[in-house]
């Protein structure tokens, strides 16, 4: 989904790991939400079955109870979903607002990911080749496959030399060229 900022600005919300939206949950609500952690680690069962339920019910629960929050990185109003799911802006931003204020709580350190798509045969709705990664502004489009792969491998060389990196993914027509993920390296 995307939407329009009182200044104009497009906010799109069609990929993960989005800079300038978060999460809200109320006072009212924290310890629902603790208490259903804390079931899942102390109550569930002991098969995978169980624990794989008990995972699903709090990340159900934060869906229920969390609400959506961006803030317009070009002007810094902030919007917020109501309980009917309706967004309303209510802190309209001026020059001197932060426009960050979403963003990860590591700042600077958050481990950002890399992800690159080729296709031979381009589809009308889409580009040839793009990489899309936390430490570019905005995506980078290419007409060839092989400046891709090049620059896909020296950002994610870079990335994860500095230990910048959560995951790493190339796809070249469907197939995947080449992946890593933090979490899975041993
Ligand atoms: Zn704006």
């Amino acid at each position: 989904m995307h939407f329009y900022c009182n200044c104009g600005n497009r906010i799109s919300d069609t990929t993960d790991y989005l800079s300038y939206k978060g999460y809200v949950i109320s006072d009212q609500d924290e310890f629902d939400f603790l208490d259903e952690i804390d079931r899942a680690i102390e109550q569930s069962g002991p098969s995978a079955e169980d624990k794989e339920s008990a995972a699903m019910n709090v990340r159900r629960l934060w869906g229920d109870l969390t609400r959506t929050v961006y803030q317009c990185p070009e002007c810094g109003t902030i919007y917020l979903d109501n309980d009917k799911n309706q967004l309303r802006g209510f802190a309209r931003g001026n020059e001197n607002t932060e426009k960050n204020l979403l963003r990860s709580a590591k700042g600077d350190a958050w481990p950002g990911f890399i992800y690159g798509d080729w296709v031979d045969q381009k589809p009308e709705w889409r580009e040839k080749g793009y990489i899309h990664a936390s430490i570019l502004p905005e995506m980078k489009i290419y007409e060839d496959w092989e400046s891709l792969e090049s620059d896909y491998m020296v950002l994610f060389q870079e990335l994860k030399d500095k230990n910048l990196l959560r995951s790493g993914l190339l796809k070249k027509n469907g197939e995947w060229i080449h992946s890593w993920w933090r979490d899975q390296e041993s």
